[in-house]
C-alpha cells in the first residue's frame, strides 16, 4: 500500500468517541515497550507519528490513526505495567473486551510479541481474548534484528507454545529497525480490508 497520508485522529476513551462510518480498523496490541509505536511508524513510513514511549497513564485510550482516508490503525493501550493498580487493569479489560466484542469495523487484530522473550502472563491473556472473541488476529514478532536469523524459528516456537497459538493464526517476523516483515504485514492487512 502506498501511504499518501497518515494522521492521528483521536485518543478515544469511550465508544461514542470512536469514529463514525464504516472504514475498516486494524487493531494493534502489545505490552508496553514491545515496539508498537516503532512498528506503526515503520508500517506508515513516518518517523514520529505514533509516540514511542509507553506511558502508564495512557492505559485507557484507543489511539486512532487514519491512513489515506481508507482505514484506521487502532493502537490499543499497552498492557503489562507492573505498577498499574487492579482497578485500572479491570478497566482495561472491560474496555478492550468491549471493543473486540462489539466493534464491527474491526477487521484484524495484530498482537505484538518481542521475539527475544517468552510471552508473559498478560500476553497469554491477551491472546486468549483474541481466540475467545474469534475475530481475525495475527502474531507479530518484533525486534527481530536483535537476534540472529538462525534463531528465529526457535524463538517462534517458544511464542507458539507459550501462547498456544491456534494452527490458523498467522505469525510474522518483523523489525522496525530494518523494515523486515513490513510487506508481509501489509499483505495480511490487504487480505482483510482490500487495501
Ligand atoms: P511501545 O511502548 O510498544 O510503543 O514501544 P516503542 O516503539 O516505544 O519501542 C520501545 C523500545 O524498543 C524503543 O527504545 C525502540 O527504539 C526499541 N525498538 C522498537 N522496535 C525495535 C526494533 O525493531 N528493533 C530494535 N533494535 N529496537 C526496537
Amino acid at each position: 500500500m502506498i501511504i499518501k497520508d497518515a494522521k492521528f485522529i483521536i485518543s478515544a476513551v469511550k465508544p461514542h468517541q470512536y469514529p463514525e462510518g464504516d472504514l475498516p480498523e486494524i487493531a494493534l496490541a502489545g505490552r508496553s515497550n514491545v515496539g508498537k509505536s516503532s512498528l506503526i511508524n515503520r508500517l506508515l513510513g513516518r518517523r514520529n507519528l505514533a509516540r514511542t514511549s509507553g506511558t502508564p497513564g495512557k492505559t485507557q485510550q484507543l489511539n486512532y490513526y487514519l491512513i489515506n482516508e481508507d482505514l484506521y490503525f487502532v493502537d490499543l493501550p499497552g498492557y503489562g505495567f507492573a505498577r498499574v493498580p487492579k482497578d485500572v487493569k479491570a478497566q482495561w479489560g472491560k474496555m478492550i473486551g468491549g471493543y473486540l466484542d462489539n466493534r464491527e469495523n474491526l477487521k484484524l487484530s495484530l498482537q505484538l510479541i518481542d521475539i527475544r522473550h517468552a510471552p508473559s502472563k498478560e500476553d497469554v491473556e491477551m491472546y486468549q481474548y483474541f481466540a475467545h472473541y474469534n475475530r481475525p488476529h495475527a502474531i507479530i514478532a518484533t525486534k527481530a534484528d536483535k537476534i540472529a536469523r538462525g534463531q528465529y524459528q526457535k524463538h517462534l516456537k517458544v511464542i507458539r507454545e507459550t501462547l498456544q497459538v491456534l494452527p490458523n493464526t498467522p505469525m510474522i517476523i518483523t523489525s522496525a529497525d530494518s523494515g523486515l516483515g513490513r510487506q508481509e504485514v501489509w499483505n495480511l492487512i490487504a487480505k482483510y480490508t482490500g487495501f
